[in-house]
């Protein structure tokens, strides 16, 4: 379902000064923005301190703790760029979640937040439809070691990966919240309907009549039912109303969506009990009655 592997680097990786160079970029564009004369080494001693962004997340698409990809001296180069910030985030895969790395930052003072592509909570679901090879386990370890460190856990948890029914997702959904709400140091779940993105396996299904992204009605379903966990929980559904990512009928896509933002800031699920369509009638028939792609009509 993931359309960056057609976007990787061909068989290298990127050198610390090319690093370094895009952080520098967004830095210049944010001085820019702030209304500050951009100079080399000015950046830090800034007077304007109050109107730069307090919380700063870099999300490399990979992770930014495997030293492959970002190597210790980066790392320790973009914490000092970012030390007089409240709090940063980071993502990585689980594995290579380690007190010492994370250290780098929390030692600077800056609060910090590790988001895991953890997709699930169900090893099965993750190893073969989501074709990730860790497991809940390691997920649970790399939490220990944040707190550890000091920082604290953002689980990202994928809604209807490929082969599952529409049921069957929301019921993955809600068990991996709570099995995420119940793990020290995992403070915050966000949950990311699937959509359709280019040159992948599911837009292969989708062509063939074997996969729709999942219902925006699912998404409040698991807001909903999940609203009393110790955790918070937000969703931001990336294409919604598009037939390619997670919609209803087309009318009332703008009003679930808005009526989704608007718990991600309150996390009160009355929200949802101000939206209402003639399609939810449909969607309670999928869910109750759809099975799983491929299943012969008779014996
Ligand atoms: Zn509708």
């Amino acid at each position: 379902m993931c359309g960056y592997v057609a976007e990787s680097v061909e068989g290298g990786s990127v050198a610390h000064e090319d690093l370094l160079a895009q952080i520098d970029a967004c830095l210049d564009h944010e001085a820019e923005n702030i209304g500050e004369q951009s100079s080399p080494g000015s950046r830090t001693q800034s007077n304007d301190a109050e109107e730069r962004a307090g919380q700063v997340k870099i999300y490399t698409s990979g992770s930014f703790l495997d030293e492959r990809e970002i190597p210790p001296k980066t790392r320790a180069a973009i914490a000092a760029r970012f030390a007089d910030r409240d709090r940063i985030v980071v993502e990585s895969l689980p594995d290579f979640v380690a007190e010492g790395k994370i250290a780098d930052f929390t030692e600077q003072g800056i609060e910090t937040d590790i988001a895991v592509g953890l997709e699930t909570a169900t090893d099965r679901i993750r190893h073969d439809c989501v074709n990730k090879y860790f497991d809940f386990a390691e997920f649970e370890r790399a939490a220990a070691d944040a707190e550890a460190a000091g920082a604290g856990v953002k689980a990202y948890l994928l809604l209807k990966p490929p082969f599952l029914s529409e049921s069957e997702a929301i019921d993955d959904m809600q068990r991996s919240v709570r099995r995420c709400s119940g793990v020290d140091g995992c403070h915050t779940v966000s949950m990311n309907p699937t959509n359709v993105q280019k040159y992948t396996m599911v837009e292969e299904l989708y062509y063939n009549d074997g996969y729709r992204p999942p219902w925006l009605w699912s998404v409040a379903e698991v807001l909903d039912s999940t609203a009393d966990r110790d955790v918070i929980v937000v969703s931001d559904p990336v294409g919604h109303g598009s037939d390619r990512g997670p919609h209803n009928c087309g009318e009332c896509d703008d009003r679930v969506q808005r009526a989704i933002k608007d718990f991600n800031l309150r996390q009160d699920p009355s929200v949802f009990e101000q939206v209402s369509c003639d399609c939810e009638l449909t969607w309670e028939t999928v869910v109750e009655r759809e099975r799983s792609f491929s299943m012969p009509l008779v014996q």
